[in-house]
């Protein structure tokens, strides 16, 4: 039997920032992951906020691929709204190189990282919990983390609740593309991403660099790989994208609508485990590092205080549901409303917001992160707008 004070279960961007971070106080602390090297697979587009590296103490330049400072929102019927263009949005980051970066950084506090190791059960054992892998080695920990993405096994196994909703997601690299590389195509339509959108993100200084994909709810009639193949032939994006050529393809999905309880005695959720995601956008590195900052606090207390029962890793629940809970609740309702927009709908919206005085509102105070922001100042301007929020929203 292996022993820890920690484990944390999936090496992501939330395990090795709450595992660094305990380890760093000198406990004994333990990674899990299932795959042979970590960042590969990615699935994910790789768009954050330039605050992302304010929570993070690693180099960012190996890591950002492309500045970007607005977005081209495509409605249906081609009807373009272009936001932003004032200052850095958003970057455009190689994921793996992140992920790669994040786990460096936990190792340098000594954070021990096991390798291909699939977690297949765990279960508390007097006051411990006890782990078995794939390759049938036994750890015990006083408390596990739960770091494990959108299907967690440590959710599971201690019966803690699911997402709400699980986007399908789809994407790819491109090259030879013909893109302003200061902007971020979004594409929306129920016949080319039912229930969410599309996008294009430059990933060069050049343009010439992109990484295309779209997300759609999981009650879509079809499959995602029909969705993007459909997107891929458009006659939209076909003058971004003309001479493009796929050079890798990926897939996943987006656990969305935060879990009402993220603990356990001795066990703790963070990131996609817990759904920690924006639900208007699918990002949940942001999110989840935030979270990862709270569930680390919440951790070290209780290895100092030696208390792991339930009610006290409620804090932990509690904190990031004061940091963040608020924004992901609101942005479900967003998405509520968004999810159920008709083609002509998006496009009267976009053709609305294209006047400029709401253009410069969402250049304005538009926040990947907190795109709750907008609410007052958009109603302000477009007072109209107040008939599409449900009740709940409109004090
Ligand atoms: C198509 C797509 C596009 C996206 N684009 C963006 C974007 O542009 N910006 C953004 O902010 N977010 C994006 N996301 C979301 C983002 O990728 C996740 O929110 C983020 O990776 C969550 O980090 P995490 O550490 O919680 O989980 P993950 O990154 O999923 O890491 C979980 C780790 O746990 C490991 N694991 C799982 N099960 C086990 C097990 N049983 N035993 C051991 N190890 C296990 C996995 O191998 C993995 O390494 C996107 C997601 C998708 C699917």
């Amino acid at each position: 039997m292996n022993e820890y004070d920690a484990i944390i279960v999936g090496g992501g961007p939330t395990g090795a920032y709450v595992a660094g971070k305990i380890a760093k106080k000198k406990y004994k602390v333990a990674i899990l992951e299932k795959n042979k090297e970590i960042g590969v697979p990615i699935n994910c587009a790789g768009l954050i906020t330039p605050r992302v590296f304010d929570l993070l103490e690693i180099k960012k330049e190996p890591i950002i691929e492309n500045n970007i400072k607005g977005a081209n929102i495509h409605s249906p019927s081609g009807k373009i709204l272009k936001i932003g263009g004032d200052k850095v949005h958003a970057l455009a980051i190689n994921r793996s190189k992140f992920d790669k970066e994040l786990i460096k950084k936990a190792e340098e506090n000594d954070v021990e990282l096991i390798l291909e190791n699939n977690v297949i059960s765990a279960h508390k054992v007097k006051e411990y919990i006890e782990i078995k892998t794939s390759k049938n080695y036994n750890f015990r920990c006083k408390l596990l983390i739960g770091a494990d993405g959108p299907y967690s096994k440590v959710r599971d196994s201690f019966a803690l609740p699911e997402p709400k909703e699980f986007l399908r997601g789809i994407g790819a690299e491109i090259t030879n593309t013909n893109l302003d590389p200061d902007y971020v195509e979004i594409f929306v339509g129920k016949s080319i991403a039912p229930g969410f959108f599309a996008w294009i993100i430059p990933t060069n200084k050049k343009g010439t660099y992109a990484r295309i994909g779209l997300c759609i709810s999981q009650e879509s009639p079809k499959s995602p790989k029909y969705y993007f193949s459909n997107f891929l032939k458009s006659k939209i994006p076909s003058d971004l994208i003309r001479n493009a050529k796929i050079t890798n393809q990926y897939g996943g999905v987006i656990p969305i609508g935060a879990l009402k309880k993220t603990f356990e005695s001795n066990v703790l959720l963070v990131g996609d485990a817990a759904a920690q995601v924006k639900p208007t956008s699918g990002g949940g590195i942001y999110t989840g590092l935030i979270c990862a900052e709270q569930c680390s606090n919440v951790s070290i207390d209780a290895l100092q205080k030696n208390k792991f029962n339930s009610q006290y890793l409620k804090k932990y629940h509690k904190s990031w549901s004061v940091d963040i809970g608020r924004e992901l609740y609101l942005g479900m309702k967003f998405r509520k409303i968004f999810k159920h927009f008709t083609d002509k709908q998006f496009d009267k919206y976009i053709e609305k917001f294209q006047s400029s005085k709401i253009n410069q509102v969402i250049s304005r105070y538009g926040d990947i992160d907190y795109p709750s922001k907008l609410i007052k100042p958009m109603l302000k301007k477009a007072p109209s707008l107040l008939r599409l929020l449900p009740t709940s929203l409109k004090d």
